[in-house]
């Protein structure tokens, strides 16, 4: 095989495994700002049901307020159907303290409907507390986990790049530059062997006789498809 493009293959081969190591520190800190949001996500959604607590305590004391005006106004008209004479000013007399009574009960029922909802709601709440400390001591675990593991990742990356920037030295300026820029195009495959004709990178045929030249191993060059490096390497010579 040509020189070159050994020193490329194995040099591609060095970056796509810090690619790897990359994506393997994206996956630890992708996985936990998603539970830190779940988390900023559940405190937001306590608060809500504080905030929901607090409207109906607002509209307990009020009601509370209302009764007590109502009794008053029963216990008002009850001291005055003493002092009614006809039986015309007692049946409306009668009528505004029976409404006023009903006024009342509908008032209690609504107080007490509310009471059972505060009930409910600070339980829900209750429950989301001990689901978010939970969260919450987990995360901070996990943090502790997720930051060794990455330090351990980054500690093998550095001997990793250390490979890497030697065996690109071997390269000449302007092939390194091209491969550099055929990477960052071309989802990080520059140099893509080329097998039955096929370009491995874009999967398109190679011209018959361009597929003839790469066959010996010694050339090497561009897919007219793609524009990756492209060489031939036998399935057998690569195990
Ligand atoms: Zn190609």
């Amino acid at each position: 095989m040509n020189e070159v493009i050994l020193q490329l293959i194995s040099l591609q081969a060095l970056d796509l495994e810090l690619d790897a190591i990359d994506q393997q520190i994206k996956v630890h800190q992708d996985g936990l700002t998603q539970r830190r949001e779940a988390s900023v996500e559940r405190q937001a959604g306590i608060e809500k049901l504080e905030a929901q607590i607090e409207e109906l305590e607002k509209e307990h004391r009020t009601l509370d307020l209302e009764m007590t005006e109502e009794q008053g106004h029963v216990k008002n008209r009850q001291s005055k159907m003493m002092q009614v004479q006809t039986g015309r000013e007692q049946t409306a007399l009668l009528k505004e303290i029976e409404d006023a009574k009903a006024n009342v009960k509908e008032k209690e029922e609504k107080i007490v409907g509310i009471m059972a909802e505060v009930e409910s709601l600070t339980s829900q709440i209750t429950e989301e507390k001990n689901l978010l400390k939970g969260e919450e001591e987990g995360l901070a675990e996990e943090e502790g986990t997720v930051k060794k593991a990455v330090a351990a990742i980054k500690r093998s990356r550095k001997s990793q790049a250390a490979a890497r920037d030697k065996e690109s030295e071997a390269l000449v300026g302007n092939l390194l530059r091209k491969y550099t820029v055929l990477r960052e195009r071309r989802n990080g495959l520059a140099v893509v062997n080329v097998l039955g004709g096929v370009c491995q990178g874009c999967f398109m045929s190679i011209p018959p006789q361009k597929y003839n030249m790469l066959l010996s191993g010694e050339q090497f060059f561009d897919c007219p498809a793609c524009q990756r490096i492209i060489y031939h390497q036998s399935v057998e010579e690569q195990e």
